[in-house]
């Protein structure tokens, strides 16, 4: 399959680095948020990544600006329309993602293919909400996309081996190394990562660690470059939250419960580094 124009719907921090990484292998790519505010936010993080990278000499110039050239913003979901990959970097709500792949639906070629790049929800109950689930994959990028070089590449029930493998080769063509796993809650690295991240709020709920020792220790004592309360505040708290209902809804195993303190930090608007404050303040 050849592929030229991609999509990315929501400008967060998933969906801006999406746009990056792809534009810079080339790709025309069109980035969408419901709000103009938000695309120029995501179109503004990707210009000042790209000036860190000149300002250390990694890219000329003239590289940076072909980039960003290659990227257009957008508001209205009809700019679908004509695209070969739709990639949705949107919420965590499987409702709000359903909702927008019914939408796109009407909007785009047969053809097109619809991926998502969601931290947890199964990609074929995602998929239900199209008529084309055979052409409907699970592409989780890491976080930050433009660094981490691992996107999970997750198969529907219904997903051909057509599409997974014109998926793997443009995971290749924009420099990623795609590892093809099932679908199941969580996939693999959110099953693993995310409780263990529950069990530190646990941790710091029972008073046993405030959050930077625990931090320490994992870094000292587990060789992780970050502690896993400052990840929790990169992810996302509500990422987080919304990761652990899915694996305590999907597997119902009360090992999966999440830690009340998750929920209260989450309600009270604590949602890391995206509100400022999260285990710690920024
Ligand atoms: P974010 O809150 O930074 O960004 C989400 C963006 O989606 C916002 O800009 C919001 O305005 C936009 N949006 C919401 N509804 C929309 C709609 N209907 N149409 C268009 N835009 C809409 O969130 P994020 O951290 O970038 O996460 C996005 C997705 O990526 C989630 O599914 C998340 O689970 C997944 N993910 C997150 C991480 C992480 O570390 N944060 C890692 C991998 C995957």
């Amino acid at each position: 399959m050849d592929f030229k124009n991609i999509m990315i719907i929501g400008a967060g921090q998933m969906g801006s680095g999406i746009a990056q990484v792809i534009a810079q292998a080339g790709y025309q790519v069109c980035l969408n948020d419901i709000d103009e505010q938000l695309v120029v936010k995501g179109i503004n993080s990707i210009d000042q990544n790209l000036g860190k990278m000149l300002t250390k000499g990694k890219i000329t110039e003239e590289y940076k600006t072909a980039i960003m050239r290659r990227i257009t913003g957008s508001t209205d979901l009809a700019d679908a329309s004509g695209m070969d990959i739709v990639i949705e970097a949107i919420v965590e709500n499987k409702e709000i993602k359903g909702l927008l792949f019914k939408s796109l639906e009407h909007i785009c070629d047969p053809k097109t293919i619809f991926a998502s790049n969601t931290s947890s929800f199964p990609i074929t109950e995602l998929a239900a909400f199209t008529k084309r689930p055979d052409k409907f994959i699970g592409m989780h990028f890491m976080n930050p996309a433009p660094v981490m070089k691992l996107v999970e590449v997750i198969r529907g029930l219904a997903t051909t081996d057509e599409v997974t493998r014109a998926i793997k080769e443009f995971c290749v063509s924009i420099e990623k190394t795609a590892v093809e796993v099932n679908d199941f809650p969580g996939f693999v690295l959110n099953r693993i990562l995310i409780p263990l991240i529950n069990e530190t709020i646990y941790i710091v709920n029972e008073g046993v660690a405030k959050p930077e020792a625990v931090d320490e220790i994992m870094k000292l004592g587990a060789n992780h470059p970050m502690g896993p309360l400052a990840l929790a505040d990169l992810i996302g708290l509500d990422t987080c939250l919304a990761i652990m209902e899915t694996l305590f809804q999907g597997f119902g195993d009360p090992k999966y419960r999440p830690c009340p303190l998750l929920r209260k930090y989450v309600k009270a608007g604590y949602l890391g580094r995206k509100t400022g404050r999260g285990f710690y303040q920024y």
